[in-house]
């Protein structure tokens, strides 16, 4: 690590940490950008589909290298044979390469001042003292402790940060999607569509998803489901079905699992001189459990409480995303001792 303290300490280098680094150093923070992977982005726990180029681009620079293929459209199988095919005239969203794509965004943030350590493991957090947080991070064998006026979680779907910082994060089996995904050389009859499978024919609280990558002349094919029932197909075993059953013979170049948090809405999202984002805070559309957008809007939305104002009040004062009124911002600046012009003059001098 470069310093011993930083304005703020970003938990993983996923689409969330890396937005909310990006962001906050454009507005002037010093910003450490922790990931405890070697290599961002790898290995690549997504189905990769998203939304179109144009609501990408209201975040961040789209680069043509991550976009693999856009889709134009939906089909679902539902139960009893019944099929419906949507088609839009228009990009409704586009396959990633989420690798890409990951470490692009990373390099946004670097762009932009943040500092990335990989390899950098958090451990725990300390409670805010003295207006800061201590960070404990391994790296490479070594122990490091950084403070930190601000830390937000964007450590995903297996999150423990928001857990140090005293929020219940816990999320529940009936509320958690678990999810199989192969990567299989294959072509789909379907290129430009994104194709569903879901009911009780094949799977209930889940869906079978078919994700056409078109530039890397692969499918990504997988199941999830809320935990699936005793004696119920798992996960793996209906996705390998799926597999034979659409592409005999295709090579499977990859096999992943993960986690989705699809439980909706926690109590808190934020603590003192903590907040969650992506994942971690469970901001995914619990419909279809996609989180990449979810994650950059996050990334987008911690920007505009810290750095509008230049204030550490937000975290505080802000509850379930909503907008706190001003007085209770005000109250929570001073509890805080941020710089922010609601305080104060004599109280900010000691800031
Ligand atoms: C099988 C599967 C398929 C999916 N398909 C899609 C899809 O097609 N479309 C879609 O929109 N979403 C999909 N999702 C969800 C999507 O992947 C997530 O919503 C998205 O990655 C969330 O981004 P994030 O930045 O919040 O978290 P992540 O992308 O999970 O990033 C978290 C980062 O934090 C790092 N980290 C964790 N703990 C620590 C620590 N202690 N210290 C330092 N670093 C740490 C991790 O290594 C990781 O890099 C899928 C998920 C799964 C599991």
């Amino acid at each position: 690590m470069k310093a011993a303290h930083y304005d703020v300490l970003v938990i993983g280098a996923g689409p969330s940490g890396s937005m909310v680094a990006r962001n906050l150093s454009r507005a002037g923070y010093q910003v450490l950008l922790c990931e405890k992977r070697p290599v961002v982005g790898i290995p690549v726990r997504c189905g990769e589909a998203t939304g179109p180029r144009k609501r990408l681009s209201d975040f961040m620079t789209v680069n043509e290298d991550f976009i693999e293929s856009a889709f134009t459209g939906v089909i679902m199988h539902g139960a009893g044979g019944t099929t419906i095919r949507y088609d839009a005239d228009k990009e409704i969203g586009v396959m990633l390469d989420r690798a890409l794509f990951d470490q692009d965004l990373a390099r946004q943030a670097v762009a932009e001042g943040a500092e990335l350590q990989v390899n950098a493991r958090v451990t725990s957090l300390s409670p805010a003292e003295n207006g800061v947080r201590t960070v404990h991070i391994e790296q490479d064998g070594e122990a490091f402790e950084i403070s930190a006026k601000m830390v937000v979680g964007c450590d995903g779907a297996e999150s423990l940060s928001g857990r140090w910082a005293g929020l219940k994060t816990r999320q529940l089996p009936p509320l958690t999607c678990s999810a199989i995904e192969l990567r299989v050389r294959a072509q789909d009859p379907n290129p430009n569509h994104l194709t569903f499978w879901q009911g009780h024919d094949t799977i209930n609280k889940g869906y079978i998803w078919v994700f056409p990558k078109l530039k890397s002349g692969v499918v990504n094919l997988g199941s999830g489901e809320l935990v699936p029932k005793m004696g119920a197909q798992n996960m793996y075993q209906l996705s390998m079905e799926y597999c034979h059953k659409l592409y005999p013979g295709a090579v499977i170049e990859e096999v992943h699992g993960g986690c989705v948090p699809v439980s909706g809405h926690m109590a808190e999202y934020t603590a003192e001189r903590f907040a969650l984002c992506g994942d971690a805070a469970h901001h995914t559309n619990p419909l279809t459990g996609g989180g990449i957008m979810a994650a950059i809007l996050c990334g987008e939305t911690a920007r505009r409480r810290a750095s509008a104002t230049g204030c550490w009040g937000w975290a505080r004062a802000t509850r379930n995303g909503s907008t706190a009124s001003s007085r209770e911002w005000s109250t929570a600046c001073r509890a805080a001792g941020c710089r922010c012009p609601r305080r104060s003059p004599a109280s900010r001098s000691s800031a």
